[in-house]
């Protein structure tokens, strides 16, 4: 008796141990993360393009935005390419981006991010909220979500919480039932908040955002992984994507690597998920993107707190509109670099216009003609330039409004 209940103990306090040292690894990860981010004094600012095509005015003047503001406070610039969706980006758009943004005259310092080579840190996150039981595996369909009774004072297409209580024998059913079908469950977060607030210091008075979080997608179901059964390609059921803007598109994304219960593969990494750790790995402290994503700062702000990662400054800034009022895309002309009247200055040019009082174009103009002739500026041959916009920038007179693109007002004479 007294050895079987020795033996008993041993084998506990060995468990006891191996806990201990899983949840110190856990808590290494963790500050290994907090440690890049708090590199920078201030934090960096960024700009994170997705490769799926021609960067468009609209993107442009984010950039410039983005660029101004860091470089305003003294913050260091990142570059990133939003490559998390494999199969809507391409090697030869991300180039073709790089090139027009340096043409710009947009440069960045330290090494250039992908998200492509982060899936090992996006799994590191997932596991320490997995660990700490915020993770939960999520069956349902998108129409099984529409569908869903809500709460009467719910977020609108806010996760109804369907699979949050469910027990072990009823998601081994709803698992095995995916799995004849040749899918996989997504997995979302056990939220303990249904808002968060953030730092925002342009797109609302006061500083602050105030937004719902609900249980977030964390990584996507949908076909199972290729080689684990029916279906190849990343059919997304349950989509957390951000809405498509100058920050990031993000809709499925790939399907391969990184290991999942039964050996199988998943790689479809949320976008909340994906940003918040990108942007602590690579030190960025204030993000500066287009306002359609302002609703999702909150989720991501506080994926970040329970990820123990430094909190950043968000500035959302209004989209650029076509001429139908509808956010400017490419069908609306005469948008990308290499068919904007004037080229990238007459790009430069209208962004600036577009910046109101914040900045002085003709002493921009002068200061651009300047830096020419002594070498320095980025976009070349004088004119105008993020860096002499600089001199005069103002950022507490940026205009509130979205800016209207109108193709024939801008038609070369
Ligand atoms: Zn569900």
């Amino acid at each position: 008796m007294e050895t079987g209940g020795d033996g008993m103990m041993r084998a506990e306090a060995v468990q006891v141990a191996q806990a201990a040292q899983a949840a110190e690894a856990q808590a290494a990860q963790a500050g290994e993360l907090a440690e890049v981010a708090s590199g920078g004094q201030r934090g960096a600012g960024r700009y994170a393009p997705s490769p799926s095509g021609d960067l468009h005015l609209g993107n442009f003047r984010t950039a410039v935005l983005a660029w101004l503001f860091a470089k305003y406070e003294g913050r260091e610039f990142r570059m990133r390419i939003d490559d998390i969706d494999a199969q809507r980006s391409s090697e030869e758009s991300a180039k073709q981006q790089l090139r027009d943004l340096a043409t710009m005259g947009i440069g960045y310092e330290g090494r250039l991010w992908r998200q492509q080579e982060c899936w090992s840190e996006y799994e590191k996150a997932l596991e320490a909220l997995r660990a700490r039981g915020l993770v939960y595996e999520c069956y349902c369909s998108r129409k099984d979500i529409a569908e869903a009774v809500r709460a009467p004072h719910a977020a609108p297409g806010a996760y109804p919480g369907t699979c949050r209580e469910l027990g072990e024998s009823e998601r081994a059913a709803k698992r095995a039932e995916l799995a004849a079908r040749g899918r996989v469950p997504a997995l979302r977060l056990r939220a303990g908040v249904d808002e968060w607030e953030v730092r925002e210091r342009f797109a609302v008075g006061g500083g602050v955002y105030r937004g719902a979080v609900d249980d977030m997608v964390l990584r996507r179901g949908g076909n199972a992984p290729k080689g684990a059964g029916a279906g190849v390609g990343a059919g997304a059921d349950v989509g957390a994507g951000a809405p498509d803007s100058g920050d990031a598109g993000a809709g499925a994304g790939a399907s391969a690597g990184g290991a999942d219960a039964g050996g199988q593969v998943n790689r479809d990494y949320a976008y909340n998920l994906a940003v918040v750790v990108d942007d602590a790995l690579a030190g960025v402290g204030q993000v500066v993107r287009g306002d359609d994503l302002l609703s999702s700062a909150p989720r991501q702000a506080y994926l970040a707190h329970l990820l123990g990662l430094p909190p950043v400054e968000y500035v959302h800034v209004p989209l650029v509109l076509g001429p139908d009022g509808k956010r400017l895309a490419k069908r609306d002309g005469a948008v990308t670099l290499r068919d904007f009247p004037g080229g990238a200055q007459g790009m430069l040019r209208w962004i600036a216009d577009s910046l109101g009082e914040a900045v002085d174009v003709s002493a921009a103009e002068a200061a651009g003609v300047a830096g020419a002739a002594g070498a320095a500026d980025a976009a070349g041959a004088g004119g105008i330039t993020p860096a002499a916009l600089l001199r005069t920038f103002r950022p507490e007179l940026l205009p509130r409004e979205p800016v209207t693109w109108r193709p024939a007002e801008n038609a070369e004479d």
